[in-house]
């Protein structure tokens, strides 16, 4: 795939989730599709200094929770409590990850048993869920084949 493709399937995901398409915003999401793997705001920012040299660390976070709010990318809740973000559209439909907390590789749920649980919790506390979080952490494969592989984040 050429950069000018990739561009334009950048535009046409902002397009159809009703955000605008501004340089910097296309230059995150290049950023986070070609990385494959979750990125902390301030390893994004490091990343977009080279090719903005005004950008501010508040317009990284701004422009991460527009695209996460839009549903262009999604949200990573590390266990040691920082946020990421990876590339992962919301056009993909309902589903969770599982993440490697060690190399960052994230792979898609796409079975989501969690439905099952919200009739009897509805019965149980006559409450009315609208949304669940569910996320997964471990080791992936590759990192528990071979443990010095492994880095800490
Ligand atoms: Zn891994
Ligand atoms: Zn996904
Ligand atoms: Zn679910």
């Amino acid at each position: 795939m050429n950069s000018d493709t990739e561009n334009h399937g950048f535009g046409a995901v902002l397009k159809e989730l009703g955000l605008k398409e501004t340089p910097k915003r296309r230059v995150m999401l290049e950023i986070l599709a070609e990385e494959q793997r979750f990125l902390s705001p301030e390893e994004l920012w490091l990343a977009l200094k080279g090719r903005f040299k005004t950008i501010g660390l508040p317009t990284v976070y701004r422009n991460l929770e527009e695209l996460a709010n839009g549903g262009v990318i999604s949200t990573v809740i590390h266990p040691n409590r920082q946020l990421y973000y990876y590339f992962c559209t919301a056009e993909s439909g309902h589903h969770h990850h599982f993440i490697c907390t060690s190399c960052r590789r994230v792979e898609d749920i796409p079975e989501c048993t969690v439905a099952a649980m919200e009739g009897e919790i509805v019965t149980r506390t006559g409450g009315k869920i609208t949304s669940h979080i569910v996320q997964f952490n471990g080791f992936c494969r590759h990192c528990l084949a071979d443990p010095n592989e492994r880095t800490a984040i």
